[in-house]
C-alpha cells in the first residue's frame, strides 16, 4: 500500500528560543489540523525536543533529530547525542546526511561511512531515518550520477530489507538549496533522480522495498514551486528548509501535498 505524502521541516539552528519555536509548532498545528492523507514531521534543534512533543500532544506532528551520534546508548562522548536518547525523549526521525553536515568546508566533512553508522543506530534505536542524498553540482558528462549511486550503495551498506520498511531518501540537490542556491530544481530533474535511486534500491534490495520507500524532494521548496514536484515530479513529500519556519508557508506546502496526495491511498 502507498504510504503517507511526508512533509518535513528542517529548522536547522533557529528560531533563537523555545519561546519562537513553541509558537512556529503552534502555527504548523493550526494549519494542518485538518490533514488526513499528509505526515508532518518537524525537526528543530535537539533541546527544543521534548518541549515541542508535549505540546504537539495527541496531534499528527512527530519530532525528528537533525542528526544523531554514530555511538549507540550513553558514555564517554562530550557533546554527543545518541538516537537512544533522542528516542526516549519521543523523537521518532533523524536525518542522516544533511549536506550542511557532509560539507568538509564547514568542517565537519561527514562521509558515507559515518553516515551509515548513524542509520544503523538510529534504526536500532527506533527511530525512521531521513538520508539525504545530493550532488553539488551537475558536470556535462554525469559523473554526479555515480555520486548519488555511491552514496546511497554506501550509506545503506548492511542495513536489512526489513529495516528498509523504515527508510526515508531525499534527494536534495546541494545547488538548489537555500539563500545561495544557484538556480531551482525542475520537477524533471528530480523525477529522473527518484526513478534512479529506486533502481540503486531495487538492485541492491529487491523489487518490495524499492517501491515503497518513499523520495522525498529538497532544495527551496516553497507554496510556488510545490505542487509541480508532487504532481509533475512524483515526489512521496519534501524537506523543506526556509519555508519550515513560516507556518503560513508550511502550511500551504502541507495542504498543496493534501490534495495532490488524494489518488495515492485511494
Ligand atoms: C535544506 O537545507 O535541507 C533545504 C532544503 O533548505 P531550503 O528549503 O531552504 O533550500
Amino acid at each position: 500500500m502507498a504510504k503517507r505524502t511526508l512533509i518535513a521541516g528542517n529548522w536547522k539552528m533557529n528560531p533563537p528560543s523555545v519561546r519562537e519555536a513553541e509558537k512556529i509548532l503552534k502555527g504548523v498545528m493550526a494549519r494542518t489540523a485538518g490533514l488526513r492523507k499528509t505526515e508532518i514531521v518537524i525537526f528543530p534543534p535537539s533541546v527544543f525536543i521534548e518541549r515541542l512533543v508535549k505540546i504537539a500532544g495527541r496531534s499528527k506532528i512527530r519530532l525528528g533529530a537533525q542528526d544523531v551520534s554514530v555511538q549507540s546508548g550513553s558514555g564517554a562522548f562530550t557533546g554527543e547525542v545518541s538516537a537512544d536518547m533522542f528516542y526516549d525523549s519521543r523523537a521518532r526521525y533523524a536525518i542522516a546526511g544533511h549536506s550542511e553536515r557532509r560539507n568538509p568546508s564547514a568542517g565537519r566533512g561527514e562521509s558515507n561511512h559515518e553516515i551509515n553508522f548513524k542509520i544503523k543506530a538510529a534504526l536500532a534505536a527506533g527511530l525512521s531515518p531521513v538520508l539525504c542524498v545530493g550532488e553539488r553540482e551537475r558536470d556535462r558528462d554525469h559523473a554526479y550520477l555515480q555520486l548519488i549511486k555511491s552514496q546511497v550503495e554506501e550509506c545503506l551498506k548492511g542495513i536489512s530489507k526489513k529495516s528498509m520498511e523504515k527508510m526515508i531518501i531525499a534527494y536534495e540537490p546541494v545547488w538548489a538549496i537555500g539563500r545561495n542556491a544557484v538556480r531551482e530544481a525542475v520537477p524533471e530533474e528530480f523525477q529522473e533522480m527518484k526513478i534512479f535511486i529506486k533502481k540503486i534500491l531495487a538492485d541492491k534490495f529487491g523489487i518490495v522495498p524499492a517501491d515503497t520507500v518513499r523520495i522525498l524532494y529538497g532544495g527551496s521548496v516553497s507554496p510556488k514551486n510545490a505542487e509541480g514536484f508532487l504532481r509533475e515530479g512524483e515526489a512521496d513529500g519534501f524537506l523543506v528548509g526556509r519555508d519550515s519556519l513560516s507556518p503560513d508557508k508550511f502550511g500551504r506546502i502541507a495542504k498543496i501535498a493534501e490534495d495532490a496526495g488524494q489518488w495515492r491511498l485511494s
